[in-house]
């Protein structure tokens, strides 16, 4: 089957190419990103390449988890809060010290949390329970041998993998991988995105706006989207519905751009700049059966960057981001988590679907408390500001016509 234009079409039963075949189609144009090393401070976000092994233990050494006093138990086994033991205060051991004379019996060492235990000494009698004292010490308090210390290893053994290739380096991964002494990491690049919405009743916000003219809202949207998956955003803005601007935009980044991302111009009317200037360049044109974002387009430019033609309403450009390009952009960039977590849900009102075999994406909003979703506006892909206002996707399956009130329903948690 060809279009109108001659381009081949892949088909699903119902003539249109199946949402899975078409996310399968993108996830192969982005193969994954090179790994570089990179200083930790600018890992934030990014993909580990390989499994960060500890080279040291952690805690690296016997350690206080305690202030107080570093001691035999048995030299305290007979103290008491109206019985306390004195010993005489023969150390002072702050964190960092980094010499460390031993303990000798019937002696205590004042000690601080983090600093080293001396040999000899197995608990901490923590100061609270103490007078405090730093020449002898009034201990009001017996101790388990082990008490308050925290042992060499007991966090992280040597040789363990404390993080594994594929995972997103968040505060907490970073925090680990500073704590076994890492000061860079091996990461994958992020991917590079142009962004670049078409149409020639586009006008930048801020300048005024004629009849039958519109803000342009997809680029700053989709180069927000694209950085919030963890890709590099350049956004290109738009060009009006030309095939030679369209074209002279992009040659001066092809070079430099993993993903070429158009919005617009992909429909069944004339000016379909994006469909005119990229069929017969490397792009296939398919319908697929999804609402919104029926019109979708892929491959690669002139055999060079991969690119992806978004529908140009906002709410399909959003929506088919989220279903195609989003986790082939955090695959290609390593992530092992490139998808969006789902939930069951019961939908709370019954639900009308008037594209019959085409899965349908409601914008919803889901109530984690109650583990319910309402639909949040209509279906209609123009409506930007009930998209603003959802937190969720709604999955209607392709076969579905209806939903009734209590049915349970897959929502795609967007926040
Ligand atoms: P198109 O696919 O180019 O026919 O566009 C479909 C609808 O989306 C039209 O109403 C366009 O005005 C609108 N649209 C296309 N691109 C943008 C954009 N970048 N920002 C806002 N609306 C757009
Ligand atoms: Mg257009």
């Amino acid at each position: 089957m060809t279009d109108d234009r001659g381009v081949p079409q892949a088909t699903g039963p119902s003539g249109l190419t199946p949402v899975p075949e078409h996310q399968a189609r993108i996830a192969t144009l982005l193969p994954p990103a090179r790994a570089e090393s990179r200083p930790l401070a600018d890992c934030l976000d990014l993909a580990l390449a390989e499994d960060l092994v500890a080279a040291i233990p952690l805690p690296p050494f016997d350690n206080s988890a305690m202030d107080g006093y570093a001691v035999r138990s048995v030299d305290v086994a007979e103290a008491g809060p109206d019985d306390p033991v004195t010993l005489p205060v023969s150390e002072d051991v702050p964190a960092g010290r980094i010499d460390s004379p031993p303990l000798q019996p019937g002696t205590a060492h004042r000690i601080m949390t983090g600093a080293q235990m001396p040999a000899g000494a197995d608990a901490v009698v923590p100061v609270e329970r103490t007078d405090a004292g730093t020449s002898e010490v009034r201990l009001h308090a017996s101790v388990q041998p082990g008490a308050h210390l925290r042992r060499a290893g007991e966090d992280v053994q040597v040789g363990t993998a404390v993080l594994h290739a594929g995972v997103s380096l968040g505060p907490a991964q970073l925090g680990i991988a500073a704590a076994v002494g890492a000061a860079r990491l091996p990461v994958r690049r992020p991917v590079r995105v142009l962004v670049l919405s078409t149409g020639s009743e586009l006008v930048e916000p801020g300048s005024p706006l004629r009849a039958g003219q519109i803000y342009e809202s997809n680029g700053l949207m989709l180069a927000a989207a694209v950085r919030e998956a963890g890709g590099e955003a350049q956004l290109l803005r738009f060009v009006p519905d030309d095939v030679e601007s369209f074209h002279a935009a992009l040659q001066p980044h092809l070079e430099t751009t993993d993903l070429i991302l158009t919005s617009g111009g992909v429909s069944a009317g004339a000016y379909e700049v994006v469909k005119d200037a990229l069929a017969g360049n490397g792009v296939e044109f398919t319908k697929v059966a999804m609402q919104p974002g029926m019109p979708q387009g892929c491959g690669r430019y002139r055999d060079g960057p991969a690119v992806v033609t978004l529908p140009g309403n906002p709410v399909s450009s959003m929506v088919s981001f989220e279903i195609f390009v989003r986790p082939a952009l955090r695959s290609a960039a390593g992530h092992h988590r490139n998808q969006r977590p789902t939930r069951q849900a019961v939908l709370t009102e019954p639900l009308e679907k008037t594209s019959a075999g085409r899965r349908q994406y409601r914008r919803a909003v889901f109530d984690p408390a109650t583990a319910t979703v309402t639909p949040h506006g209509g279906p209609g892909s123009h409506l930007l500001s009930a998209m603003a206002g959802a937190n969720s996707l709604l999955e209607v399956p392709e076969e579905t016509t209806s939903l009734p009130a209590g049915a349970t329903v897959d929502v795609i948690l967007m926040e």
